[in-house]
């Protein structure tokens, strides 16, 4: 005869999981019973210095600052919860997960938590400048669905073929809090884009992760394969993400437009967009930070190429958005610049503090635009951006860190520690790579992000 367990029957409990995205972009954290988070709140869970120091082939950086030492807190901030009730697997477990910053044990800061570093710029525009940010990450993305016929670009039938994961990413994305606007088919075979609306400070950088975290999961329910890569094969049309940014005063009037000017930008705007550019090779080396980034940096890819600040053009790597007059919409708060040179092998909350960065050196240091920076406006397939001596991004990431290094305005801005870390990281990275053909550094950054 068998014996009878005489205890309850078991149910999984329900996690809620605290998270860091760390200077790779990667989400990482630790899951407690979501009926004990209270006791959390304050002194949050554990965390390891060196996790820091980890490469997207999840090895440590040998030349990392902590090697086997030290512990620091998760510390969450409650209002970024996200939490999930259920997708289209109705098994699956509840997704619930809250943002944190990444401090000492006794409370004081970490200088290497990227959340930490926005957290402080934002802290800066406020005090120094009288701004807040108002910003939002769009997405594009590769989504591999084995059951379906490619489709022409755009068209409705690659709608159809996404719709299913579209519907439960709209929809998990709204229960999320991340207020999604359109989910459209792009331009490349399985090419989908998933896009916001703004948030002001942390949380448009909390968006962006949970809109890549929120679209894994919804992809991992149906069994589809998605990846953010910028390039995911040599014929695959690039996924880029584009941060939108306007400045508003502490009381939400937008400070960047300016109605005299022709292409509407403030003089505010334009030491902002002129910081940028000042600092923009460098800055790719933290916006487009794998091997694979500069696969896609490149001319007539539609995605940003050069280093200038472009009247609607989709190939400067800053651009003046266009503004619509239908329905009497007023200009001023549609008025927004979008960062091109940006894809999702970056931290969100990484390279959206380095831009605030660049453009607050620029405001502050009063930069001005030069003339080719103003109006570049080459047709895509006409005269190349280079005969109108616009200076071209880095070709590869090692000339990207170089620039980095080279850029005294962001060394000095950037704590010593997290910047030594990256470069540890990154040094790491490109050797781990190096001997991979084209093909297979594609193959390989596709099923890393
Ligand atoms: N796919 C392009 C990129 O890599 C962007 C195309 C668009 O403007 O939506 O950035
Ligand atoms: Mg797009």
């Amino acid at each position: 005869m068998s014996a009878v367990w005489p205890g309850r029957r078991l149910t999984p409990l329900p996690m809620t999981t605290l998270v860091t995205t760390d200077l790779i972009g990667v989400t990482r954290g630790r899951s407690l019973p979501s009926d004990e988070l209270d006791g959390y709140r304050l002194a949050g869970c554990g965390w390891v210095p060196a996790n820091s120091a980890l490469t997207p082939q999840d090895v440590i950086a040998a030349s990392n600052l902590w090697g086997a030492h030290g512990d620091l807190r998760l510390i969450p901030d409650m209002a970024s919860r996200v939490t999930l009730g259920n997708g289209p697997d109705a098994h699956a477990p509840v997704l619930d997960f809250i943002h944190g910053d990444l401090c000492e044990t006794d409370g004081r800061e970490w200088s290497t938590c990227p959340r930490t570093l926005l957290r402080h710029e934002l802290q800066r525009y406020r005090e120094e400048l009288g701004v807040q940010v108002l910003a939002a990450f769009e997405h594009e993305f590769n989504l591999t669905d084995t059951r379906g016929a490619e489709a022409p670009a755009f068209s409705l039938q690659a709608q159809r073929q996404g719709a299913e994961f579209g519907g439960w990413l709209l929809s998990a994305l709204r229960a999320g809090g991340v207020e999604p606007e359109m989910f459209l088919p792009e331009y490349g075979k399985q090419q989908y884009e998933i896009t916001c609306r703004p948030a002001l400070g942390v949380a448009a950088a909390d968006r962006a992760v949970n809109v890549r975290e929120i679209s894994r999961e919804i992809a991992r329910q149906l069994g589809l394969g998605l990846s953010f890569s910028p390039k995911t094969s040599e014929q695959a049309t690039c996924n880029g993400v584009h941060l939108h940014i306007s400045l508003q005063d502490l009381e939400g009037q937008p400070l960047l437009y300016d109605d005299h000017r022709p292409d509407g930008l403030s003089t505010l705007g334009q030491h902002w967009a002129a910081g940028i550019l000042h600092c923009l090779p460098a800055l790719c080396a933290i916006t487009a930070p794998t091997p694979v980034s500069y696969q896609r940096l490149r001319p007539h890819h539609w995605s940003a190429s050069h280093a200038c600040l472009g009247l609607r053009n989709r190939e400067a790597a800053l651009r003046i958005c266009p503004t619509v007059t239908l329905a009497g919409k007023p200009l001023a708060s549609q008025f927004n610049l979008e960062f091109r040179a940006m894809d999702a092998t970056s931290s969100p909350h990484l390279a959206m503090a380095v831009l605030l960065i660049a453009g607050r050196l620029g405001i502050q240091q009063e930069l001005a635009l030069s003339t080719t920076a103003e109006a570049p406006s080459a047709p895509l397939n006409g005269e190349p951006l280079q005969a109108q001596e616009i200076e071209a991004l880095p070709a590869s990431l090692a000339e990207a860190l170089d620039c980095l290094r080279r850029c005294e305005l962001l060394v000095q801005a950037l704590p010593a520690p997290l910047l030594n870390t990256y470069f540890a990281l990154k040094t790491e990275e490109l050797a781990l790579t190096q001997a991979l053909s084209t093909a297979e550094l594609f193959e390989h950054y596709a099923r890393l992000y």
